[in-house]
C-alpha cells in the first residue's frame, strides 16, 4: 500500500471514474438482485451526485441471507474446520485487501467523502491489523478443565454462537464493519452484515475478497437497505444468535428491544459519545495537547464516536490554549477534494447530516456560547456537504451543544477551575466513550483514570491505540467491547461437559 501514498490527485480522479461498483446483495458467495427490485441511491457528498443505485434487501431477501449463513454454519465448512485453516483464509483475505487497496480507498472516499490520505494512513491499516490480529488469536481460544471432585471429569468448551448480524454506521464503513465481522468469523460464526445505507460500497467489495481468499459461500454475506427495513428484519430474525451494532444510542436502544421481541439474541452495542478532553494547567506540553485536541475533534470532519468534542480547560491556561488552538486549527484541517492526497478534511457524509450539524451551531449561538471561528460552509464548495472547523468558547453544561452528540466538526470549550470540577463536568453526561487527561502529575493522572466514567481514558494523548485495546462505552455509549481478546470471546459461548467417572 506504501506505493499508493505517492499517487497524485490525477491518479485518484482517474481511479474514481473507472472503479468497479457492485450494486447487488452479496449472499452465498455471489451478487444477487433484490427480490422486489427496490433501489437505494448512494450519493457522493462532495457534489450531491448519485454514484449508484443498489438493491435493497426486503424481509424476503433478509430471510435468504440468514438462511445461507445458517446453512453454512451448520454444515461446518467454517465452524468446524481446523483453526489453522480459518487462520490461513483470514491471512489471505488481509493480503487481498492490501492488493486491492486502491479500489477500496476510492470506493470509500466516493461514498462518504473521506479523504484518500486518511483512508490509506488510518482506516485501511486498522482494517488490516484487525484481520491479522484476530486471525492470530484463532488457535489461542482455549477451553478449560476445572478442578472438580475426583469422581467427575469436567471440561469447558468454547463454541461459536451461530449466525451473527452486524449492523454498522457510515463514519468508518470498512473499519467498523471489520471490528465486528472479523472476530465473529475468527470465532467460527457466520455473518450477515448490513452496512449503513449512506456508505455501502466498500463492504460489498470486502465480502467478495473474502470469497476470493477461500472463504466458503454463505460465511460472510452483505445486504443493503434502510435501517428500518433491512436492519430491522435482520435484528428481529429468529435464526440470528447475536446482533453486534455500532451506531446511535437511539437505534442501539431499538436493538435491545428487537432482541427481546424475537429470540433473546445476544446484543452488543457501540453507541454515541460526547467525550471530554481535559487539559490541566500542568500539561506537560501545551502544543502537543493542542495538536491532539484539534485532531481529536476535527479528524474525519468530527464524525467519530469518540471525538473529543468537549474541551475542559483549566482556567490558568485557557487564554493561551484558545490562542494556540485557533492558530493551528486554521491550517491543520482545511476543507478540500477528498480525492486530492493533500486534503485533510472532506465533507460530512450527506447534505442532510450537514443541516443537522448547522442546526446545532445555530442553537449554540442562540443559547449564548461564543463562536470563535467557523460555523458556516466554505464558499468554494457550495455543492458539497462541507462545514468549516468550528469552535465555541465559554460553553456551560446547560447548553445543548455541551450535552448532545453533534457528530460534526464542532468543538466546545468549557473552562474549569480545577481537576475536581473537570471530573464532575466530564461525568455529567449520559455518554461515557472516550476521554483524556493532560497532566504531568502521575498520581493525579492515575486518580483521574479511576474517576472518569468512560471506556477509554487517554493520558497525554488522544485517540491512540491498537487491536489489543478494548474499545467501547460506559453508560449510554453502549455495552460490550470491540477489539481485544474479550471481544473475540464475546462471539463464543461456553459449553460444560460433566462426566461422571
Ligand atoms: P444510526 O444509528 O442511524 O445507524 C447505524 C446503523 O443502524 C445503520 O446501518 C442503519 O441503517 C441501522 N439502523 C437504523 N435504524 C434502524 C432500525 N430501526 N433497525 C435496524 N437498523 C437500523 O447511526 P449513524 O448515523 O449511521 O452513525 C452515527 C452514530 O454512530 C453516532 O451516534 C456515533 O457516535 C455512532 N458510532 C459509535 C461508534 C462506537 O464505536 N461507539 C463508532 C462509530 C459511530
Amino acid at each position: 500500500m506504501q506505493d499508493l501514498l505517492n499517487k497524485d490527485h490525477a491518479f485518484w480522479k482517474a481511479k474514481s471514474n473507472n472503479v468497479r461498483i457492485e450494486t447487488g446483495l452479496y449472499i452465498d458467495g455471489e451478487f444477487h438482485e433484490g427480490s422486489e427490485g427496490h433501489r437505494l441511491e448512494t450519493v457522493n457528498p462532495v457534489n450531491g451526485k448519485i454514484i449508484a443505485e443498489l438493491a435493497i434487501a426486503t424481509k424476503t431477501d433478509v430471510n435468504v441471507a440468514v438462511a445461507s449463513a445458517k446453512q453454512a454454519f451448520q454444515s461446518g465448512v467454517w465452524s468446524r474446520i481446523a483453526p489453522r485453516k480459518r487462520m490461513d483464509i483470514l491471512f489471505r483475505f488481509a493480503d487481498l485487501v492490501e492488493e486491492n487497496a486502491a479500489d477500496l480507498v476510492v470506493l470509500e472516499s466516493l461514498d462518504m467523502g473521506k479523504p484518500v490520505t486518511r483512508i490509506m494512513t488510518a482506516d485501511l491499516p486498522e482494517v488490516l491489523s484487525t484481520i491479522r490480529y484476530f486471525a492470530e488469536c484463532i488457535d489461542k481460544i482455549d477451553g478449560a478443565v476445572t478442578n472438580t471432585d475426583p469422581s467427575a471429569f469436567h471440561y469447558i468448551l468454547r463454541e461459536p454462537l451461530g449466525v451473527v448480524a452486524a449492523i454498522t454506521p457510515w463514519n468508518f464503513p470498512m473499519m467498523l464493519a471489520m471490528w465486528k465481522v472479523i472476530p465473529a468469523l475468527a470465532a467460527g460464526n457466520t455473518v450477515v452484515l448490513k452496512p449503513a445505507e449512506q456508505s455501502p460500497l466498500s463492504c460489498l467489495r470486502l465480502a467478495e475478497l473474502f470469497t476470493e481468499a477461500g472463504g466458503p459461500p454463505g460465511v460472510f454475506n452483505v445486504i443493503n437497505g434502510p435501517g428500518e427495513v433491512s436492519g430491522k428484519a435482520l435484528a428481529l430474525h429468529m435464526d440470528v444468535s447475536k446482533i453486534c451494532f455500532t451506531g446511535s444510542t437511539e437505534v442501539g436502544r431499538l436493538m435491545m428491544i428487537y432482541g427481546g421481541q424475537s429470540n433473546l439474541k445476544k446484543v452488543s452495542l457501540e453507541c454515541g459519545g460526547k467525550s471530554p478532553q481535559i487539559i490541566l494547567a500542568d500539561v506537560p506540553d501545551l502544543d502537543a495537547a493542542v495538536d491532539a485536541a484539534i485532531a481529536g475533534i476535527y479528524a474525519n470532519s468530527g464524525q467519530i464516536c469518540s471525538a473529543g468534542s468537549r474541551l475542559l480547560i483549566e482556567r490558568p491556561i485557557h487564554a493561551e490554549f484558545v490562542k494556540r488552538f485557533t492558530l493551528k486549527a486554521k491550517t491543520a484541517f482545511v476543507p478540500g477534494d477528498p480525492l486530492d492526497p493533500a486534503t485533510t478534511m472532506g465533507p460530512l457524509v450527506s447534505h442532510s447530516h450537514c443541516q443537522n450539524v448547522m442546526g446545532y451551531i445555530e442553537k449554540g449561538k442562540k443559547e449564548g456560547a461564543t463562536l470563535l471561528f467557523g460555523g458556516d460552509q466554505p464558499e468554494e464548495f457550495s455543492d458539497g456537504a462541507y462545514l468549516k472547523p468550528t469552535l465555541f468558547d465559554e460553553v456551560t453544561q446547560e447548553m445543548t451543544i455541551a450535552r448532545e452528540e453533534i457528530f460534526g466538526p464542532v468543538a466546545v470549550i468549557i473552562p474549569v477551575k480545577d481537576a475536581d470540577e473537570a471530573i464532575s463536568v466530564a461525568n455529567d453526561s449520559i455518554y461515557g466513550l472516550g476521554s483524556s487527561v493532560w497532566t504531568r502529575d502521575l498520581s493525579k493522572a492515575h486518580k483521574m483514570v479511576r474517576e472518569i466514567e468512560a471506556g477509554v481514558v487517554w493520558v497525554n494523548c488522544y485517540g491512540d491505540g491498537d487491536a489489543t485495546q478494548p474499545f467501547g462505552g460506559y453508560k449510554q455509549s453502549g455495552q460490550g467491547r470491540d477489539r481485544g481478546l474479550d471481544c473475540l470471546l464475546s462471539y463464543t459461548q461456553t459449553k460444560s461437559a460433566w462426566i461422571k467417572l
